[in-house]
């Protein structure tokens, strides 16, 4: 009770938790709160690109920024405003993440829960160097930066790593096949498949903690909003292959 009285829409400076964010490891007693931080995505706000991999991957018409609230002036303007701030003043946003994940630590010990942050909601940032300076606290992305597949991935860091389609990207996202890593698949249509590429897809869309997951899956999401209609090869129509 007392958890949900402090995280009800709590804003930091630039990460905020919202009302859904308290999820129960299942099969044990460990509870998880959800930090998060979203960002305008890829060249949205001129003059930086947080997406390194969007064009190749085609999925800046489709990303899901104008989602839920994401659609709302408020929303879009304090997006921007974060965006800007990693944009002119790299080093004055880097501190403020790292004293709003301090913050959240506080709390998350205060109430008894575990933390866990997710830092890419809309962006794909390389935050691994902020993220080895918290290992208490438990951080997931998802990820179409293929390289990162090679990296030395912190232990407190759940990668999953988003598919595209596209033919170019569908070439150079070969090798993570052959990893252990989670990849994330959007599926056109009404139905998930029950594997996808020999791996087992799961259902992506019943919840969005993806460090919860098993390894070596698909995690099937059905395509949303735009991407219903994405016709760039970013989503993947099991009706034509
Ligand atoms: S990489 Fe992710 S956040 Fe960035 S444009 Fe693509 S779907 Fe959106």
């Amino acid at each position: 009770m007392k958890t949900k009285k402090l995280f009800k829409s709590k804003s930091y400076n630039l990460l905020s938790v919202g009302s859904n964010a308290k999820i129960k490891k299942e099969g044990t007693n460990e509870e998880y709160i959800i930090a998060s931080l979203s960002l305008m995505p890829a060249d949205k706000v001129e003059g930086v690109n947080l997406c390194a991999m969007a064009k190749i991957a085609g999925c800046e018409g489709p990303c899901l920024e104008s989602a839920g609230r994401g659609s709302m002036p408020t929303v879009i303007d304090a997006r921007t405003r974060k965006t800007e701030l990693y944009r002119d003043n790299r080093a004055a946003f880097m501190s403020m993440v790292r004293g709003d994940i301090f913050a959240f630590i506080e709390d998350c010990k205060r109430y008894g829960v575990k933390p866990a942050i997710r830092l890419n909601v809309l962006s794909d940032i390389n935050f691994m160097p902020i993220i080895r300076e918290f290992p208490e606290v438990q951080f997931y992305d998802y990820t179409k930066v293929i390289s990162r597949h090679k990296k030395d991935i912190p232990e407190n860091y759940h990668l999953t790593f988003s598919y595209s389609n596209k033919p170019k990207y569908r070439k150079l996202f070969k090798p993570v096949w052959n990893t252990r890593f989670n990849i994330a698949v959007v599926f056109k249509g009404k139905e998930l498949p029950e594997t996808y590429k020999g791996r087992k897809v799961i259902n992506g869309d019943i919840s969005d903690h993806r460090f919860l997951d098993p390894a070596g899956v698909v995690v099937g999401l059905l395509a949303k909003g735009k991407a219903k209609k994405d016709n760039s090869g970013f989503t993947i129509d099991l009706q034509t292959i």
